[in-house]
């Protein structure tokens, strides 16, 4: 255990925190389904609370199952279970940007369990002699972090440092975030369609004026699939 501790160092973020991994992470097959277990019972309580007959209710009445398993399996996969080690090869000279755009992004708010949707774009640029990530490493990172509970601005940070750690000796990694939080337009305020939007950026990316910086934004009016920003 001690060894996969120091080997998911990436991943951890806050132990039992909605961020963060579950104790124990990453848990084996049999230890999910303890957890699910577990979840489903108390959720159907859960559901006894709010005065709802879900065991006679031919709709829900293996909800609080399905719930549970939505979490363990989807929703909150990222603190469970552990992605594939991420490897990164030499940039053989390539001295450019390297950016991926409009990555989809499925997460939870913390606050609310209510889920956020949107999209997350990546700019980083090597170092000399540096490392670049393979591309759809870079949606994975996203998955892993977004598969938990979230707040954005937090969400943005760990992405961010999860890339610069993997492409060590980088020049500059920058992150933004464009998310539509079900909580502001499901509850409260109820308002549809607002979008939020989080950068997180270092090395040249944070210089204004910075060429590379500008190249990042420009790249994302390009066929933006209509998530603008
Ligand atoms: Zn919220």
């Amino acid at each position: 255990m001690a060894e996969n501790k120091k080997k998911y160092d990436i991943e951890v973020v806050q132990e039992g925190f909605a961020n963060g991994v579950a104790p124990g992470f990453p848990l084996s097959d049999k230890e999910k389904e303890k957890m699910i277990n577990k979840a489903e019972k108390a959720y159907g309580k859960f559901l006894d609370a709010l005065g709802c007959d879900w065991r006679n209710d031919p709709n829900s009445n293996d909800t609080p199952r399905r719930v549970a398993k939505a979490y363990v399996h989807d929703l909150w996969a990222g603190r469970y279970t552990a992605m594939t080690p991420i490897t990164s090869f030499p940039s053989d000279g390539y001295d450019g940007i390297v950016i991926e755009r409009n990555i989809p992004l499925t997460s939870m708010c913390s606050h609310h369990h209510q889920t956020i949707g949107g999209v997350v774009h990546i700019g980083y640029i090597a170092g000399e002699g540096g490392k670049v990530i393979g591309l759809s490493k870079l949606n994975r990172i996203v998955e892993l972090f977004g598969r938990r509970g979230a707040i954005q601005e937090q969400l943005t940070s760990a992405i961010h440092n999860a890339v610069s750690q993997i492409t060590e000796g980088n020049k500059g990694v920058i992150v933004t975030i464009v998310g539509t939080h079900n909580c502001v337009s499901c509850r409260g305020v109820k308002h549809q369609g607002a979008a939020m939007v989080t950068t997180k950026a270092s090395g040249v990316f944070r210089e204004n004026n910075n060429l590379a910086r500008k190249e990042f934004f420009d790249s994302l009016k390009i066929n933006n699939g209509g998530h603008n920003i």
